[in-house]
């Protein structure tokens, strides 16, 4: 069990929107922030299309789902978001900038007893750390998309984490529902992007060598390792944006980068097809 009773989410996007879902779920009262107003308008939204997945994927009853969203307290000012904050989650843009600006007016703003978690996928804590005035209560919480199923939480610490404090964001993971991962020391991509991006990097190389057509190449990683998804199956999961922009920004030094991100826009994102989520990728759905 947890001692953190009030939980706060800032940023209220794809991962944070799902971080208070999930939470408010499991029983917690969640206070959900956002610096833009339209992001605010559109949790309703949100809310019913994740309802729509937790009776899919989890059997959720109308009662359970409703209960969730009268949980949550939706706001724009961060002071009053945080004012009784146990537990602050930080799910805002993957932007150094962004980060610093938040934690700066966080650490002003949240009571003494406040534990900081960021769910950032690429930024460490030690890249945010000198933006926060209680570095021993700063824990990098790392969740999968689509949490309630991919329900992994990766928590991670820095040198100057209290290991008290790491033992409290385990507790709270386990609350939650998700299967709390013990990463013991600072590492970039955590375990789970550890492995998976060389693996799809790897992938996406031996495509634009011309070694192996894509089919060819997700029916060997699957027969080989009795893995139930090749990578290709992976990229449509998390779709052509995120692959592009992460190619984008390499393709300078490297031509392979360059080569793939050419050879997503002109196959798949002029076209539309971005993913699953779009009906078609590299596979129709
Ligand atoms: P997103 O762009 O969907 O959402 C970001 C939200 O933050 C938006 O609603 C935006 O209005 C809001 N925002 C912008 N500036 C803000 C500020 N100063 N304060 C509060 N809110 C602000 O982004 P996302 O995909 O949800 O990613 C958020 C974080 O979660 C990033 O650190 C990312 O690395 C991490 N993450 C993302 C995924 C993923 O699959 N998308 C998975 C794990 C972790």
């Amino acid at each position: 069990s947890t001692r953190f009773k009030n939980i706060t989410v800032l940023g209220t996007g794809v991962l944070g929107s799902q971080i208070i879902f999930q939470t408010a779920y499991s029983g917690f009262d969640v206070v959900a922030y956002d610096v833009a107003d339209d992001a605010i308008a559109k949790l309703p939204a949100r809310w019913e299309q994740l309802s729509g997945y937790y009776t899919h994927d989890l059997g959720s009853t109308p009662e359970q789902l409703s209960a969730a969203v009268g949980r949550i307290r939706a706001t724009t000012d961060l002071a009053d978001a945080v004012k009784d904050a146990d537990l602050v989650i930080e799910a805002v843009p993957e932007s150094i900038a962004i980060k610093h600006d938040t934690y700066t007016k966080l650490s002003q703003l949240a009571p003494e007893k406040t534990v900081f978690a960021s769910n950032s996928s690429t930024l460490l804590l030690s890249d945010m750390v000198s933006a926060v005035n209680r570095p021993e209560k700063f824990v990098a919480l790392h969740f999968a998309n689509n949490i309630w199923r991919q329900n992994i939480a990766e928590v991670m610490g820095h040198e100057g984490t209290d290991p008290e404090v790491y033992e409290e964001l385990v507790r709270f993971a386990e609350a939650i529902g998700m299967e709390p991962i013990r990463v013991l020391k600072e590492q970039p991509g955590y375990v789970l992007n550890s492995l998976l991006v060389p693996l799809l990097n790897s992938a996406a190389g031996l495509l634009i060598k011309g070694v192996a057509d894509y089919k060819t190449i997700d029916f060997t990683w699957r027969k080989a390792t009795g893995a139930p998804l090749g990578p290709f199956m992976i990229f449509d999961i998390v779709g052509m944006m995120t692959p592009y922009h992460l190619a984008m920004a390499r393709a300078e030094n490297d031509p392979g980068q360059a080569a793939w991100a050419n050879y997503l826009k002109e196959n798949f994102i002029d076209q539309g097809k971005l993913g699953r989520a779009t009906g078609e990728g590299f596979y129709k759905y």
